[in-house]
C-alpha cells in the first residue's frame, strides 16, 4: 500500500491553463490580470476594502508591521502557539513580542490575559484565528480600543471562516493570508494583506512596490513614478496569481471537499476518542470554521509521540506543531521562562494533526480512521 501523506498542495486541473494564458499574455510579473482576479475574490470573501497579494503570509505580516510604523522598543502582543512569521514579522522591526497564552478549548489566543500583558509600551495585538476558528474578537476589539492598540489578524488558517457572521481577516485593521503549499488555497508560496482601514492603502501600494508611486502612476494619478518611501518587493509574480485564481474560483468545492472530511473524521472517531481520553476539535457556536486541519489532543506526550511513530509504520505520516515560541531560543532571549503559558506548554506536547488535505481520497482517509481506530491510547 502507498504512503498516505501529511499534505498534498491542493491541485485542480485548472491551473495548468490559467498559467498558459499568463504566459500568452506577455505579462508575467506582478500585478497583472490574474492578480486583480485573485484580489477580487478575495476582496469578495473578506468583505475587505483592498486586498494585495504578496510574495507569502510573512512578507503581509511584514509589511503590516512597516505600516502600523513598529519601531524598537514597542511590545506587541502574540499568542505564544502559533508560526515563527507572527511574531518575527514584528521583531525584525524591533518590537518586544509579548506572549500570550492560548484558550484550552479553541486553541486561540486567551483574550481573558491581555489586560495583564498590556504596558505603557503596547502597540498592537495580532492574533492567530488557529485551525481555522475565530478567535473572541468582541473581546480582542474592545481591549484595542480602550488602548488605542491595533489589531493585525494573523488569518492564514482562516480563510472563509467567520465570528458572529462576519468574515475572519475583516475585524483588524489589516489581515494577513498565506497560499504556502499546507493551506487550504495555494500556489505554492504566496500570501496576501488584507487592508481593511482605509487609511493604510496608498502606503501599502507603495511598500509593496518597493517604495515607488507605480501603482498611482498605472492609475493615471502622477505622471511619473519614483521613490517616493520605504519599500519592498512584495509582488507575487503574476504565473503564481494564474495558479492561484484556479483554486480561488473554485473556492467552494474546496471549501466542500474539506467540510466532508473533516466531518468524517470528526464522526468516525468520536467513540474512540471518548474511550481513549483523546479530545477532538472545539468549535464554538458563534463560530464558522475553516475547515483547515483536523487535529486530535492525547493525554500525554509520550502517548502522542507513540501515536505517531505507530500510523507512520502503517505508512500514514501525522505532524505535531508549534513548539512554544516563549521557549525558543529567540523567546528565551526576550525573558521568556517555562510555565509563562501553561496551556501552549501543555498543547504542544499533546496535539497531532492528520493527513488532511483537498486531493485526500476516501480509501485514503478510510485506512486511516481503520488505523486510529485500531489503536490503543
Ligand atoms: C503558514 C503560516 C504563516 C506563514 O505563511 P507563509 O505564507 O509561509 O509565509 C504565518 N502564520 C501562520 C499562523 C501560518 O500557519
Amino acid at each position: 500500500m502507498s504512503k498516505i501523506p501529511f499534505n498534498k498542495p491542493p491541485f485542480l486541473g485548472s491551473e495548468f491553463e490559467y498559467m498558459r494564458e499568463a504566459i500568452g499574455s506577455g505579462h508575467i510579473s506582478g500585478d497583472g490580470s490574474f492578480t486583480k482576479r485573485c484580489s477580487a475574490v478575495l476582496e469578495g470573501l473578506i468583505g475587505a476594502q483592498k486586498v494585495l497579494l504578496t510574495t507569502s503570509c510573512t512578507h503581509a505580516l511584514e509589511m503590516s508591521a512597516l505600516l502600523l510604523e513598529i519601531r524598537p522598543g514597542d511590545e506587541v502582543i502574540f499568542p505564544s502557539f502559533t508560526f515563527v512569521s507572527t511574531v518575527n514579522a514584528f521583531v525584525l522591526r524591533g518590537a518586544k513580542p509579548v506572549f500570550a497564552d492560548i484558550r484550552p478549548d479553541t486553541l486561540n489566543l486567551d483574550e481573558t490575559r491581555l489586560e495583564r500583558l498590556l504596558s505603557p509600551k503596547t502597540r498592537a495585538v495580532v492574533p492567530v484565528h488557529y485551525a481555522g476558528v475565530g478567535c473572541e474578537m468582541d473581546d480582542i476589539l474592545g481591549f484595542a480600543a480602550r488602548h488605542k492598540l491595533a489589531v493585525v489578524e494573523d488569518n492564514a488558517h482562516g480563510l472563509t471562516g467567520s465570528y458572529k457572521g462576519k468574515p475572519l481577516g475583516s475585524f483588524g485593521c489589516m489581515a494577513t493570508q498565506s497560499f504556502h503549499e499546507t493551506k487550504n488555497f495555494s500556489c505554492g508560496e504566496g500570501g496576501a494583506l488584507v487592508i481593511n482601514d482605509p487609511e493604510y492603502i496608498e502606503r501599502a501600494e507603495i511598500i509593496r512596490e518597493k517604495g515607488t508611486n507605480r501603482s498611482r502612476f498605472f492609475r493615471g494619478m502622477v505622471d511619473k513614478y519614483t521613490w517616493v518611501d520605504i519599500g519592498s518587493s512584495y509582488l507575487p509574480s503574476d504565473m503564481l496569481a494564474a495558479y492561484l485564481y484556479a483554486q480561488l474560483e473554485q473556492w467552494q468545492a474546496i471549501q466542500a471537499r474539506r467540510k466532508q472530511l473533516w466531518e468524517k473524521y470528526d464522526s468516525a472517531l468520536r467513540d474512540w476518542a471518548a474511550r481513549s481520553g483523546v479530545r477532538q476539535p472545539f468549535i464554538p457556536p458563534n463560530c464558522q470554521q475553516s475547515y483547515h486541519m483536523y487535529y486530535l489532543l492525547f493525554p500525554t506526550l509520550a502517548q502522542r509521540q507513540s501515536f505517531i511513530e505507530r500510523l507512520k509504520e502503517r505508512d500514514i505520516l501525522s505532524v505535531f506543531h508549534y513548539l512554544p515560541l516563549h521557549l525558543s531560543d529567540m523567546g528565551l532571549r526576550f525573558g521568556g521562562k517555562a510555565g509563562d503559558c501553561p496551556v501552549t506548554e501543555r498543547v504542544s506536547d499533546q496535539l497531532v494533526r492528520l493527513p488532511f488535505f483537498y486531493n485526500l481520497t476516501d480509501a485514503e482517509q478510510d485506512r486511516v480512521i481503520e488505523v486510529v481506530l485500531s489503536q490503543a491510547v
